[in-house]
């Protein structure tokens, strides 16, 4: 007999979603989530129509118009120099939202536990498989619980050795920084394609915005270097530049931006949602709101399976497979639309003839 039905191991947006899903069900859940692992980006965006997905599960209090604030467009010099705005007026989703991140997980997860979600604020160890299900450490105690949730992000994976094999599809991470927004940035989430890659900001609900570079790894300089190199590409900007002030010292950190899925996405009383299953590319703010769905419906998927229906699980995996390759051929949709630089690795292994080093398919395992 195992202490809980389920223990979640992530409290980010996806965990949290599976445990309250599971919850709700009338199963016991554990949700271990570790405060100190905490990303260095402070701001993100959620596309039109995500508020109400996030809404309809955890509540109003969810997206407090006071702490995140909602966006009514995007902007973009994508395929060409001009910036052009998308206003979501115009979409029947409506608007989408600037989220602070910390205070977004922090919120949802004190949602789930006042609606009687069992929370352990530590570090899950050493998960075993045991005979009825799986037990880790966590708070100097062992837990064991009939299944093992592992949304723990793009950082884990938590279950170990081949299970957690993933397949790249490209080499892109992210160079950040955290920069003051004049007032033409605050409004919009601005992307800007260059030779070297693309350009972000996204404001922050305080008054600053996150600035990002994504570029290849291999073509990123050395750590020595990068500050100033970041800083010369910003200045070489057409539009992005413009939107943002920089301290003199302001950190520049790198984090892997790939997109990539695990080899198995579940197995014997196990599964992964969220990051941990699989990473979209950030040009399409997807990754957040397709950790909820997902991380929902896997909760509802292992209580219809924890009550002797399986059949939720296959469809929850055929679904999850289904997005990314939707999210693979729309990605290089947009890709073809840049065709500014075709001398320049980045674009041209995205949308120039096949080559050598095409990220067209997947690169070899991890
Ligand atoms: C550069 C960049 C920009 C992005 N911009 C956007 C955007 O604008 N919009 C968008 O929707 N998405 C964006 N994403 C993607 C988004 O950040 C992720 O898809 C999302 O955070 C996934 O949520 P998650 O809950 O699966 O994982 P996470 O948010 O990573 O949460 C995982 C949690 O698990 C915890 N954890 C890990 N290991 C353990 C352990 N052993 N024990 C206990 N806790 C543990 C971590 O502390 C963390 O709190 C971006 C990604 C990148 C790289």
């Amino acid at each position: 007999m195992t202490d809980v039905s389920a223990v979640v191991v992530g409290s980010g947006p996806s965990g949290c979603a599976a445990a309250l899903a599971l919850h709700e069900r009338g199963h016991s859940v554990m949700l271990i989530g570790d405060s100190r692992v905490r990303r260095s980006w402070a701001g993100e965006a959620l596309p039109p129509g995500a508020g109400d997905l996030v809404r309809s599960l955890f509540g109003e209090e969810a997206l407090d118009s006071a702490v995140h604030r909602e966006a009514h467009g995007s902007q973009g010099a994508w395929g060409s120099d001009e910036l052009v705005l998308t206003d979501f007026i115009a979409n029947p989703l409506g608007d989408g939202w600037h989220l602070d991140r910390s205070a977004f997980d922090a919120g949802l997860t004190e949602i789930v536990e006042r609606r009687g979600v069992e929370v352990v604020r530590a570090r899950a160890t050493n998960p075993e498989p045991i005979a009825d299900g799986w037990s880790l450490d966590a708070a100097d105690r062992s837990i064991t619980g009939a299944w093992l949730v592992d949304a723990s992000g793009r950082g884990g994976p938590l279950v170990p050795g081949a299970q957690s094999r993933r397949t790249r599809f490209d080499k892109q991470m992210a160079l950040i920084a955290v920069a003051h927004a004049k007032p033409s940035a605050l409004a919009y989430t601005t992307i800007e394609a260059v030779s070297d890659g693309w350009w972000y900001s996204t404001p922050l609900p305080n008054g600053r915005a996150v600035v990002a570079l994504m570029i290849d790894r291999d073509q990123a300089p050395p750590a020595s270097e990068r500050a100033i190199w970041w800083r010369v590409r910003l200045d070489q900007t057409r539009h992005i530049g413009g939107l943002v002030e920089l301290d003199d010292r302001v950190a520049i950190n790198a984090y892997p931006a790939e997109t990539s899925c695990r080899k198995q996405l579940n197995g014997h009383n196990w599964a992964a949602v969220g990051d941990s299953a699989i990473t979209w590319d950030p040009l399409s703010s997807q990754g957040t709101i397709t950790g909820i769905l997902m991380g929902s419906r896997l909760g509802t998927a292992i209580a219809d399976a924890a009550d002797g229906d399986s059949a939720g699980i296959s469809e929850w995996e055929r679904d999850y497979r289904m997005l990314l390759e939707e999210h693979l051929s729309l990605r290089q949709h947009y890709w073809e639309q840049e065709q500014r630089w075709p001398e320049s690795k980045f674009w041209s292994r995205r949308c120039g003839q096949p080559q050598e080093d095409s990220l067209r398919g997947p690169l070899p395992e991890a």
